[in-house]
């Protein structure tokens, strides 16, 4: 809970969640509220709300909800101290230095810092040896035969590592320690001699950026034959390989205008479409996409144009990278570049032979993933009833992770009609895998069954809301024992307490005291449309409760007056009655 004054109260009072969600869920504005489409559970239509003046969220599919740190730590799977952060970090709101670090915390913050500053020295030193050395004349020529000119060079950042061995090295020397020098990664320690020489030897330098556009690490290809051709920084205190999508840095913008993303392997790739005007590409800089990189992804968009490489290596990347697209609840399709002559195209090869237009043309085009898929396997012998079962085990896993049951099954229908599968045996594994799905998320049954009656909700909603009187008919309730036994007794409990302390209701405070259940049906009713509250209008319904009680009470008379008319206390049952009618008559 984020305590008055404290830091983490600050940030909420602070940060608009409307915001903060919206960089996770594309969010429309509905009535009061906005909707989008659940990042917690799979959904194709909108049950997924966030109010901006309660400062809170709530999913009428899934049931979760709460506020926006809550938020943050359920999509980021942090803890609360990270969550406060990573808030504060989105509003601007400069994060305080924590004096209850500890002293190793501070150590690594202090060490990540430096290399970071190392590597902004470092691409400056790789810069200037592509701009004004003689072999990095030899590079420039080489990226102009590439395509890549001068703009291209300055736009993404492009240098040169010398084939020395210890340009670098004797650069950074004075500056910093050796150990640091190794764990930056730019620097190699020879194992028999120990001696230090350079990561990247004759070699053109790509800087990756993180997110926020620092550069982390450093992307190399070797300017001749040497091997690897690609080479990339290892993984350090500042770059892990799966955290990290080449180009998020500069894509982020396009990719919420345009809402999808176009995924290719390597920087060679992202800067040929980028500098196609295309700038909602990102490169996943590795084999395939790792986990991560997906939910970095989803930040901005959830539809993805994989254009992997079309060799076999590609072909198996862009299959691992669409599970996990598909299990994200992505929608993918796959752009298959036709070949260029007898050369098969990577992106980068085939707009600089093709051009641009003709990317685009095909971009458009690409087909949804299942297409592809199909006719992957359409490419096994359907002859016999053996390939057809391979090629039904091949697309098997893919349906399956299908998040939406009827897609799942209309998928089911027409991969059966496409691979012309007559066998029921083959036809029954499909349909089942249609209908299974583990992690497939249920609407809740408890929460069909609940619907509090209008004047609990109204008045619920009036408790929590009604500065002008909450007090007053938080009161009335209690006094009068008016929500005792009902369904949305708890509730109410948590309203009357929370209002008689005269300090302001919060919503997640008071469901944060409340069973699952009971929170959601709060947040439900807070979500609701719903008029001003007003005095006259609370006191019907408390006239209504009244009302209500009596009848129930009249009825537990009734029923104790029939089973013994002879009893003693029947004058006082009778009396009891008497009043009871004369109460509800009054009410009518
Ligand atoms: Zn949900």
């Amino acid at each position: 809970m984020a305590e008055a004054g404290s830091f983490a109260d600050r940030v909420k009072q602070q940060a608009d969640i409307v915001r903060v969600v919206g960089e996770y869920v594309r969010l429309k504005k509905s009535g009061q509220n906005f909707t989008g489409l659940c990042p917690f559970h799979a959904e194709k239509s909108p049950s997924f709300a966030v109010h901006p003046t309660k400062q809170i969220y709530h999913c009428f599919g899934c049931g979760v909800g709460g506020d926006v740190f809550k938020f943050v730590m359920e999509m980021e799977k942090c803890a609360f101290p990270e969550a406060i952060r990573i808030v504060a970090e989105k509003c601007g709101i400069a994060v305080p230095r924590q004096k209850e670090r500890s002293p190793e915390e501070r150590k690594e913050n202090q060490q990540r810092s430096v290399l970071v500053e190392m590597h902004r020295e470092v691409q400056t030193f790789f810069v200037k040896q592509l701009e004004g050395t003689l072999e990095g004349k030899a590079a420039r020529a080489y990226l102009e035969d590439r395509g890549l000119d001068k703009d291209a060079i300055s736009q993404f950042g492009i240098g040169y590592a010398p084939s020395g061995g210890d340009a670098l090295l004797r650069h950074l020397k004075s500056k910093y320690n050796e150990k640091l020098l190794v764990e930056s990664g730019l620097v190699s320690r020879d194992q028999s001699a120990g001696r230090l020489f350079d990561r990247f030897r004759r070699r053109i330098t790509f800087p990756i950026s993180n997110e926020s556009g620092k550069i982390v690490a450093f992307g190399a290809r070797a300017l001749g034959d040497d091997m690897p051709k690609y080479l990339n920084s290892p993984e350090t205190p500042i770059y892990s390989k799966s955290n990290v999508l080449y180009h998020m840095d500069r894509a982020k913008d396009a990719l919420r205008r345009q809402d999808f993303a176009i995924l290719v392997e390597g920087y060679m790739d992202a800067i040929a479409v980028a500098r196609a005007g295309i700038s909602n590409v990102v490169a996943s800089c590795g084999t395939s996409l790792a986990e991560p990189q997906i939910k970095l992804l989803q930040r901005f968009t959830k539809r993805v144009v994989v254009n992997y490489d079309p060799d076999t290596a590609g072909q198996a990347a862009t299959e691992r990278s669409l599970s996990l697209l598909l299990e994200h609840d992505f929608e993918v399709r796959v752009l298959a570049l036709p070949p260029v002559g007898d050369k098969k195209a990577d992106p980068d090869l085939f707009i600089r032979e093709r051009g641009k237009e003709e990317y685009l043309k095909l971009l458009k085009e690409a087909p949804p993933y299942v297409d592809y898929l199909i006719a992957r396997a359409r490419q096994m012998d359907l002859t016999t009833g053996e390939g057809k079962l391979r090629a039904v085990n091949f697309l098997l896993p893919y349906v399956q992770k299908i998040p939406n049951r009827i897609l799942r099954s209309e998928w089911a229908t027409r991969i059966s009609q496409q691979l012309r599968l007559d066998e029921p045996v083959l036809r029954a594994a499909l349909s089942k895998a249609a209908a299974e799905r583990r992690s497939e998320v249920k609407t809740q049954p408890e929460l069909a069954g609940r619907a509090a009656k209008p004047v609990e909700r109204r008045l619920i909603r009036m408790l929590a809301e009604a500065e002008g009187f909450r007090l007053e008919l938080a009161k009335h309730l209690q006094n009068a024992h008016l929500y005792h036994g009902l369904e949305t007794e708890k509730i109410f409990a948590a309203l009357v307490i929370a209002s008689l302390s005269g300090q302001p209701v919060l919503a997640t405070e008071v469901g944060a005291v409340l069973e699952d259940r009971d929170r959601r049906l709060l947040f439900e009713i807070l979500f609701e449309e719903a008029n001003e509250p007003t005095w006259e209008e609370a006191m019907s319904c408390i006239e209504a409760l009244q009302n209500r009680q009596a009848k129930r009470e009249l009825a537990d008379v009734q029923r104790s007056i029939e089973a013994n008319p002879a009893a003693p206390e029947l004058r006082g049952l009778l009396e009891k009655k008497q009043e009871l009618m004369r109460r509800l008559a009054a009410d009518r």
